[in-house]
């Protein structure tokens, strides 16, 4: 007696046919099948029981807005929402005022449980829309969606809700990079005790994503606009099971925008702040030296004693195109020269390159063709003398790659934005790239309110 599906034969004849195929399933995943088509509509009857259990409670009205007067009941009306679960009904009580005023019905227990008046999609819905969004194409977030859930939906749906979504991450970025300006810090992010004596990392870098060139028409030339986007991460190393050591990068966040580096700068000295840049142990700023990145340095970590670190891939295409002026690149002269130097300069003799680059320059053999491009690539390096002591970075094991810059940049904005076919309006754009900001630094959900539990 009382077995759970008895009961459920007797509760509803709805439940028989799932029921059915549950009894008389040839496999363990089709069983599981069956249990998923009944639960969904267990969990549909569940919601709709308490709701109408909820909505006959006596309600308290409250006074109009308008003229005071207390809002008297108009009877139950149906509400309608689609869900995880499928669509919920059920009716609850509307009121207004005796006097008609305009816009004074209300429905208490919406306001109540989080609904908006025009809501058509339960929150739990947008989330997960969003969520998809995050990562695939709008009109596979749908299939998906439909595919995992069972909830039909339109691609232009979920593309509205990244929207509303979207716009309400960027007005609060706006917000608190208008604070801190103003003098009010964020709240530091915590970090893990075992991360705590580990180095801050910052890098920046741009990356190039295709844009139509008017908003609301695919016509025209694609134009290529840069994002920027800097990484911060509390960066390690760790032993991998063939020991060798690696780095590890923990506590990793994103910054990006499409726009300048003056537009980067409070973005990324506001992440910097969370992230414990005045108390770290030790800031660490990484960059190829390229586009301006090194006057957010200048301009931000400088001050709190960073250690600024040139990238060394781009400092050794930089040697390299001075060598290749002088000796002809195609030649083994050349080749030579340039891996000596390299391997110099990579293990603690920046100081010999740096004189042999300078005693270059004022050679008077040097042919004229070549004493320019030299000339460049000496004052870079000197100018980046105390950001080229790898041999010291390495072994306070800094990172001197901006690999990880780059791979950031990679993860963020092509994978997302650079698909087939792709070509974004701003407005587009933006949203979705602050939405995928938010997920990639745990603050997604943050933005969902009705998904959070309230503290009582
Ligand atoms: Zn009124």
């Amino acid at each position: 007696m009382s077995r759970l599906s008895d009961i459920l034969w007797e509760y509803d004849p709805q439940f028989q046919a799932p029921l059915t195929r549950l009894r008389e399933a040839t496999s363990l995943a089709l069983m599981v099948v069956a249990v998923w088509t009944m639960v969904r509509r267990l969990a549909v009857r569940l919601l709709e029981e308490v709701l109408t259990g909820r909505a006959h409670q006596p309600e308290t009205w409250p006074v109009c807005s308008s003229c005071g007067r207390r809002l008297q009941s108009k009877g139950f009306r149906e509400r309608v929402l689609h869900t995880l679960f499928g669509v919920i009904r059920w009716q609850r009580r509307v009121g207004r005022c005796p006097h008609g005023c305009a816009g004074s019905q209300v429905a208490p227990l919406d306001q109540a449980l989080g609904l908006l008046p025009h809501q058509r999609t339960g929150a739990e819905v947008q989330w997960m829309g969003c969520l998809l969004a995050v990562f695939v194409p709008y009109e596979t977030a749908c299939r998906l969606l439909q595919q995992l859930t069972g909830v039909s939906l339109a691609a232009g749906t979920i593309w509205t809700w990244v929207q509303q979504v979207g716009q309400r991450v960027m007005a609060q970025l706006a917000d608190e990079v208008k604070a801190l300006a103003a003098g009010t810090l964020p709240r530091a992010e915590s970090v893990a005790a075992e991360l705590v004596a580990l180095p801050l990392v910052i890098g920046a870098d741009g990356v190039m994503v295709p844009f139509r060139p008017q908003p609301g028409t695919p016509k025209g030339t694609t134009r290529w606009r840069e994002i920027k986007v800097a990484i911060l991460a509390r960066v390690g190393e760790r032993l991998t099971r063939q020991g060798k050591w690696v780095t590890r990068l923990c506590q990793r966040r994103l910054v990006a925008v499409l726009g300048t580096i003056d537009d980067l700068t409070p973005r990324l000295w506001l992440e910097a702040v969370r992230q414990g840049v005045s108390t770290a142990v030790q800031v660490v700023w990484l960059s190829d030296g390229g586009r301006g990145f090194w006057t957010v340095f200048q301009r931000c970590f400088k001050a709190v004693g960073a250690t600024a670190i040139l990238d060394f891939y781009h400092a050794a295409q930089n040697l390299y195109k001075g060598i290749a002026a002088w000796l002809d690149g195609r030649t083994c002269a050349c080749q030579q020269r340039f891996a000596q130097l390299c391997h110099q300069l990579r293990h603690g003799h920046e100081q010999p390159v740096l004189a042999e680059l300078a005693a270059l320059v004022e050679s008077a053999q040097l042919p004229e063709s070549a004493r320019e491009t030299l000339t460049n690539v000496y004052n870079y390096l000197k100018t980046h003398e105390d950001h080229i002591q790898y041999d010291q970075f390495k072994t306070a094991g800094l990172p001197i790659g901006s690999g990880m810059v780059e791979s950031a940049c990679k993860w963020l904005v092509q994978q997302r934005f650079k698909g087939v076919g792709m070509r974004w309006s701003e407005p587009g754009f933006d949203p979705l790239l602050h939405l995928r900001l938010a997920w990639v630094n745990q603050r997604f959900d943050s933005f969902f309110p009705a998904m959070i539990p309230s503290p009582n």
